[in-house]
């Protein structure tokens, strides 16, 4: 997959680029990651990419004219091209007034062969970018960053790691908080014993359960005693009530759209029980 991050900061992204996951999905050729400096789209002596917003008030706005002229460079595809369902190139601008972004919008990104992320600075980007250029305003919070290269990190963590073989194991990214994709079944960790193969099962949009690792005593704290049991369907259930128990915790509102089966439901219905 091709990205482009569009940056007055390509400095940013050295740490981002170069560590775990990403660094070996470049490195395997799963990912292709050009950082572009605006600036090399002025044309003026002060390499300027901001200016004074119209109707008054605080701060500068980045100008449209580079952000412009640096996508035609990049030769993306028609902004009408790219809004139909097949497309396979998508232009995102980095903004806190975006849709949220999540593992959904991850997944959908990651179906993709090319992604440009466009990132904004000061009180933002003329409004002519969001309209005119970007096919989608993505926003990773509720919150106000000083500027769009952490959010393009987070997206470009969370999609590279989607990526078919940047985990190395395919069930991995199945399994975690969010996916509605399928999960591991549980691999228990018996002292002494090399784990057993994994296999798959529906995990529903909850969080993901509790992980526990050597050693299974540690300063009195132990392992839950059924994770060393080898009794896989026992780890199965504390695993998928956990997972319950958290999410009802943690993210109620996650419970409204998960796939809950039967077996679910009775487990929600001992937990919340159990909290009152
Ligand atoms: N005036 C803007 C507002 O109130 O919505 C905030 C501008 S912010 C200081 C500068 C840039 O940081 C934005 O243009 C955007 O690219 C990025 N940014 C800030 N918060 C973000 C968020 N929650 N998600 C994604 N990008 C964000």
């Amino acid at each position: 997959m091709q990205f482009d991050i569009i940056t007055i900061f390509p400095d940013f992204f050295r740490g981002p680029l170069d560590h775990g996951i990403i660094r070996r999905a470049r490195e395997a050729g799963l990912a292709n990651i050009r950082v572009v400096d605006l600036r090399e789209f002025t044309h003026d002596r002060h390499r300027t990419v901001d200016d004074r917003p119209f109707g008054g008030g605080e701060g500068m706005v980045l100008k449209p004219e580079p952000i412009f002229e640096c996508l035609e460079s990049l030769q993306v595809a028609p902004r009408e091209t790219r809004l139909a369902d097949t497309s396979t190139e998508s232009v995102v601008l980095l903004s806190a007034q975006g849709q949220r972004f999540d593992q959904g919008v991850a997944e959908e990104l990651a179906s993709r062969e090319r992604l440009v992320l466009i990132c904004g600075r000061y009180e933002g980007v003329d409004e002519r970018v969001n309209a005119f250029l970007a096919d989608r305003e993505l926003s990773i919070g509720d919150y106000v960053l000083s500027g769009g290269e952490l959010a393009a990190a987070v997206v470009l963590d969370t999609v590279t790691r989607l990526l078919p073989g940047a985990l190395g194991n395919e069930a991995s990214a199945r399994q975690e908080s969010f996916s509605a994709g399928t999960v591991r079944q549980p691999v228990p960790v018996v002292e002494g014993q090399r784990p057993a193969p994994s296999s798959t099962c529906a995990s529903g949009g909850l969080l993901d359960y509790p992980h526990y690792t050597r050693p299974a005593e540690f300063r009195g704290m132990a392992v839950p005693e059924v994770l060393v049991s080898g009794d896989h369907e026992q780890i199965r259930r504390w695993r998928r009530r956990s997972a319950l128990e958290k999410t009802l915790h943690n993210r109620p509102d996650l419970l409204q759209e998960a796939d809950l089966s039967r077996e679910d439901q009775e487990l929600l219905a001992q937990i919340s029980g159990k909290r009152i």
